[in-house]
């Protein structure tokens, strides 16, 4: 089974890779891990990635799709893997189709976890953090007992800058352009499966076991 995970900040899709790598026991591949590992192990690539992030630079697509290519002709991929923040661009997931035939290999599905936006900007503008003693709450899924006040220690609680409304709309809108074009580019290769994240974390697990199921 070789899947990609999709979903906007907020959908859940940290919970459910999670889920799905230990249920199918398949690698987690995520972008910087990926970076991380072949930086570590002093690849030739890996060693290109980290001159660029040391100078601050964004890897070049070469770079980043012949670490992929590297890390997805392992063992540990030969029963799948679970892919997490790439490809991004409509070019990397061009440059992956062309890795997958190479390694006589296909993507099965693209998993995309869907949540209204509406929903998605209430679930990642409700933390709150206690300027007291620094606990976090959240507004749906840890909430205080008291309105605006830190259960422990009575302290006052405040939003942070970067959890106000204003920031992560324009933060969800960025993500919303960057990830339609590769919705429609798999979208046409049949590819994608559009997964309900507005349930419960459980259903929506039991919802990509069943889509996972249909592959055996
Ligand atoms: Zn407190």
């Amino acid at each position: 089974m070789n899947l990609i995970l999709m979903g906007l900040p907020g959908a859940g899709k940290g919970t459910q890779a999670e889920q799905i790598v230990a249920e199918y026991n398949i690698p987690h591949i995520s972008t910087g891990d990926m970076f991380r590992a072949a930086i570590k192990e002093g690849t030739e690539l890996g060693l290109q990635a980290k001159s660029f992030m040391d100078k601050g630079e964004l890897v070049p697509d070469e770079v980043t799709i012949g670490i992929v290519r590297e890390r997805l002709a392992k063992d540990d991929c030969s029963k799948g893997f679970l892919l997490d923040g790439f490809p991004r661009t409509v070019a990397q997931a061009d440059a992956l189709e062309g890795i997958m035939k190479d390694l006589g290999k296909k993507i099965d599905y693209v998993l995309n976890i869907n949540v209204d936006s509406s929903l998605l900007l209430k679930r990642l503008t409700g933390r709150r953090i206690c300027k007291s003693c620094g606990a976090t709450y959240h507004l749906i899924f840890n909430p205080p007992q008291v309105e605006g006040v830190c259960d422990k220690c009575g302290g006052e609680l405040y939003q942070r800058s970067d959890d106000n409304e204003e920031t992560v709309a324009n933060r969800l809108e960025v993500n919303i352009k960057q990830t339609q074009p590769l919705l429609d580019f798999y979208g046409e290769l049949g590819y994608v499966r559009n997964i309900d994240g507005e349930q419960e974390i459980s259903k929506v697990f039991a919802d990509i076991n069943a889509l996972i199921g249909e592959l055996a």
